[in-house]
């Protein structure tokens, strides 16, 4: 029991609050149910949000969609880096780019360049068929 101890003393040396596997359990439990991470320090307790953040990240639970990050990108906002992957029809209010970091050298991001060379394919099949 006290070797147990020390050795995870060590790991968890970064925060003053160990991570116990139960506390990980209730982190990814709140996460997934949307709570901030305030939120999910004020349960824990011991913790501060930012100890929440990171760990999130760490255990990859970062990438949960955030109503912020849906928000609409305007135009103007859309940079070199950014996918330029059109969203919605061009006359439409609604329409943006999709604005997630694009590949490096490409004008879109990883799911775009998927889906660009996959229509790209798609149209040429068709060409074929129509010819
Ligand atoms: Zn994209």
């Amino acid at each position: 029991m006290l070797e147990r101890a020390s050795k995870r003393k060590n790991i968890a040396r970064e925060a003053r609050m160990e991570w116990t596997e139960t506390r990980v359990d209730q982190l990814k439990q709140l996460w997934g149910d949307g709570l901030t991470a305030s939120q999910i320090a004020e349960k824990l307790g011991g913790v501060s949000r930012n100890a929440v953040i990171g760990k999130a990240h760490r255990l990859g639970l970062s990438s949960r969609p955030s109503p912020i990050k849906r928000k609409m990108i305007p135009l103007a906002a859309v940079s070199e880096r950014m996918c330029q992957w059109p969203i919605g029809d061009p006359g439409d209010p609604e329409f943006h780019f999709c604005g997630k970091p694009a590949l490096h050298g490409r004008p879109y991001c990883e799911d775009h360049c998927t889906a660009a060379y996959r229509r790209k394919s798609e149209n040429s099949a068709h060409a074929a068929a129509n010819r």
